[in-house]
């Protein structure tokens, strides 16, 4: 019979995304600190965060998603590493949530992150049905460090025409079509 630890039940040594058989395995789970949050859970983030910097790996961000008081899915930022400018921490740590859980809703857990969410990864919160977020460093922390989501929320706020990425509406009716597709769809899985 194992005892319950303060510690979040993962491999603490090793920097690798949870598999769906490791996710599940533990001897127990953490108390459900909804609201306040388990610093244990952020505590793993930072590491997590930090060993992607020293390993060479990435930058320094990381993520764990956390259902019932046990994590389900780890992500660090993998950008460089993946060639992929979107795999930052937390939607790694969403997309490993969801394929252990066999789920596109994250509906009942929670984002532990180790600094406050960029726009992309808080629209991905949103997309994920997320319940709530927990974040170490602010977005302050990150601009000081060199990586600024201020420019984004200021695009954000521009008239499409007028951001420095211009956005064009074209075929807007011949687009409706795949909507059109949609709404009289019998085999969609509504999300
Ligand atoms: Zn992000």
């Amino acid at each position: 019979m194992c005892k319950r630890s303060t510690k979040p039940q993962v491999q603490m040594a090793e920097n690798k995304p949870l598999t769906p058989r490791r996710a599940r395995r533990g001897c127990g789970r953490l108390a459900a600190m909804s609201g306040k949050g388990n610093p244990e859970f952020l505590r793993r983030a930072i590491r997590l965060a930090t060993e992607n910097v020293t390993s060479g790996r990435g930058g320094p961000f990381a993520a764990v998603v956390v259902r019932d008081g046990e994590i389900v899915g780890e992500g660090v930022n993998t950008v460089t590493a993946s060639l992929d400018p979107t795999a930052h921490g937390e939607v790694n740590a969403i997309r490993a949530a969801a394929r252990a859980l066999g789920s596109f809703s994250l509906a009942g857990c929670e984002l532990y992150t180790s600094c406050e969410p960029c726009p992309m990864c808080l629209a991905a919160c949103h997309w994920a049905r997320l319940d709530r977020v927990f974040y170490g460093a602010s977005a302050e922390d990150a601009a000081r460090a060199g990586f600024d989501d201020a420019l984004l929320y200021e695009e954000f706020r521009r008239e499409p025409g007028a951001r420095k990425l211009p956005a064009t509406q074209l075929l807007g009716e011949e687009a409706w079509q795949s909507f059109a597709a949609w709404l009289a769809s019998p085999v969609k899985i509504e999300y």
